[in-house]
């Protein structure tokens, strides 16, 4: 309780703004807070009676039992061979399944779902100014964190956005009601789609030399971001083979300074300029091209994680056309009530009788070409040994902090993964990539007690997450209903 008392009551939310910049004074209260271990003196319990999905890939474990003290895993294995010791309350949960929680490794606090913080996919600045978008985004994480935590997801990698995002990872890491985040902070972009910046704070720097790109990861390391993630776009007028210099560049200053390199590369061309630059992962699919055994090859070698967000382009389909689709409709009663309200603008009238119908059907017929492109080389990739994970790219728009993960597990499996693969993507192999592979995303003595009680089987189906009853948070246990973002 003393560790939740300090974190809870410390007004670092309330003044965010001029407080996160200042890393020497964050650190120095980090260096205060941190003393205190996640879920110390909370009450230990065992969760007793389900099966066991360890999350590495391992066997599950029948009627099994997990103790639980001070917020991390103590004891794990089949309920015969682990004695529960006495004052531990028992949590049973026969006839369920236990997994770690989900891991994200691929969203953004700095977006908001919808297009208020996409103006450069539909401009509705004259009635959403995007700056108040995103300082509502840095004055209120709390819808998302809720959100993830209601949808079982409890850690996130934010693979660029804002500086600020920086903060969360020490305000949400023993935050029991918030997930853990790792944050990359500002993208070392190649292209300036404008709209995305502000006057006082961007969220791209734009290294033009391989100087600058250095010099960019040499402050990102001292500011405290957790990745470099470079956002490698080429346009006609910085063709990519001027870009190598510079990614090259990143590559090596962020290894020298030993950060991972993370990369957007969504062509067959790119991917290998990042892989070759020292990528410890690639945010998006190759989705131009089937990718070639060179490619392969490459990823192998290094263990790159490559993480194909298959469902994102979905949400931007919806958008231009100015129509939910199911999947998305679901997810409204998931999310916070100011996201949902947003969300529903969407189909507003005024749009719809401008929506080309026409032009939308183009785009539909090459969104199914990539995302045919994209299931193949995910399975080629996966096949060959390349360590998969999950990512939504949660925040653009109509892919939403949260409920997303359902769609983006089951896109994984139709795409020709095993529930078990899509399992350990989603945990122990995603906990890797945020660089957590420590302590998140597995079921075994010493990680954090981040678990999710489900009612089906995810080792048959991953449609079982839907089933989820109860979150495990560093210890703390939640009825899911009770983390439902209000
Ligand atoms: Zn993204």
């Amino acid at each position: 309780m003393v560790r939740t008392f300090l974190v809870g009551t410390f007004p670092l939310r309330a003044s965010a703004g001029p407080f996160l910049h200042d890393a020497g004074m964050l650190h120095r209260l980090l260096a205060c807070l941190l003393l205190v271990a996640p879920g110390f003196g909370q009450e230990p319990i065992a969760l007793v009676g389900a099966t066991i999905c360890p999350g590495d890939g391992g066997a599950p474990i029948p009627n099994g039992t997990v103790v639980v003290r001070e917020g991390r895993i103590v004891a794990v294995g089949p309920r015969a061979e682990v004695t529960v010791p006495a004052g531990v309350t028992v949590v049973d949960i026969a006839g369920c399944y236990l997994t770690p929680g989900l891991i994200d490794t691929h969203v953004h606090y700095s977006q908001t779902g919808w297009a208020d913080g996409r103006p450069d996919a539909r401009d509705v600045r004259a009635e959403f100014p995007y700056a108040q978008a995103m300082a509502d985004n840095q004055a209120h994480p709390e819808r998302f964190h809720r959100a993830f935590l209601h949808s079982g997801v409890t850690a996130v990698f934010d693979v660029g956005g804002y500086p600020w995002t920086r903060g969360l990872a020490a305000a949400c890491e023993h935050d029991l009601r918030a997930p853990h985040v790792a944050a990359a902070g500002a993208l070392l972009a190649t292209y300036d789609p404008k709209v995305l910046t502000l006057p006082d704070q961007s969220q791209f720097v734009f290294p033009m030399s391989a100087d600058e790109a250095r010099a960019a990861v040499r402050s990102h390391r001292a500011f405290g971001s957790a990745a470099i993630k470079v956002w490698l776009i080429e346009t006609p007028d910085r063709p990519l083979a001027s870009l190598v210099p510079i990614v090259m560049a990143a590559g090596d200053e962020a290894r020298r300074v030993g950060l991972p390199l993370i990369v957007h590369s969504t062509t067959l061309a790119t991917a290998k300029v990042a892989v070759a630059a020292g990528a410890q992962l690639l945010v998006h699919s190759v989705e131009d091209h089937e990718v070639d055994d060179e490619f392969v090859a490459a990823m192998v070698k290094q263990g790159t994680f490559y993480c194909p967000t298959l469902t994102v382009l979905g949400g931007y389909a919806g958008l231009y056309e100015a129509k939910l689709g199911d999947a998305v409709r679901a997810q409204l009663e998931d999310v916070h009530p100011s996201v949902k309200e947003r969300v529903l603008r969407t189909e507003d009238a005024a749009v719809r009788a401008k929506v080309n119908t026409l032009a939308m059907q183009g785009m539909r017929k090459h969104f199914a070409q990539q995302s045919e492109t994209m299931a193949r080389n995910l399975v080629r990739l996966h096949a060959a040994g390349v360590p998969v994970v999950l990512g939504t790219d949660a925040g653009n728009p109509l892919t939403l902090h949260g409920p997303s993960i359902f769609v983006e597990l089951e896109a994984m499996q139709q795409a020709g993964l095993s529930a078990v693969d899509v399992l350990k993507a989603s945990t122990g192999d995603a906990a890797r990539a945020m660089g957590r592979g420590a302590d998140l995303g597995v079921i075994a003595v010493g990680r954090v007690a981040d678990l999710l009680v489900l009612k089906d089987d995810p080792m048959q189906d991953v449609r079982a997450f839907r089933s989820l009853l109860r979150v495990c948070r560093g210890g703390q246990v939640y009825e899911r209903a009770a983390l439902l973002p209000r």
